[in-house]
């Protein structure tokens, strides 16, 4: 099927920031279909590899196994009416992770700079 007017295709493979998350959604049915999630790198220092497993898992599960946040998305309707209108899907998927948690945005970028200023990331 041909993609929605106005919506252009991700040219693959994308390169993906290890904070970055992405829902892949059906043009016409609104379903969610997949994630573009990033791998957890096996070189990274624990508190990098914990975060990006627990952003992982919350998003796949809909919930954080480390702080129970819950995923919060548009419902199916929601994505299904906005690809109708040849608009990208109602809301932006993201989980409110606690500040204490390797998951929150502030912890694990914090993690990636420390990695970053030891010379180790890649
Ligand atoms: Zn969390």
């Amino acid at each position: 099927m041909a993609p929605s007017p106005g919506l252009a295709p991700t040219p693959w493979p994308a390169p993906m920031a290890l904070t970055e998350q992405a829902a892949v959604v059906d043009d016409v049915t609104g379903e969610l279909v997949g994630w573009c999630l990033p791998a957890t790198p096996d070189g990274a220092p624990h508190d990098v590899r914990e975060g990006v497993t627990v952003r992982r898992l919350a998003v796949l599960h809909g919930h954080c196994p480390a702080c129970g946040a819950a995923l919060v998305w548009g419902s199916r309707r929601e994505r299904r009416r906005a690809a109708a209108g040849g608009r990208a899907p109602a809301g932006v998927p993201h989980v409110p992770h606690r500040p204490t948690c390797p998951g929150h945005d502030q912890v694990i970028d914090a993690a990636i700079a420390r990695w970053h200023a030891a010379g180790g990331a890649p």
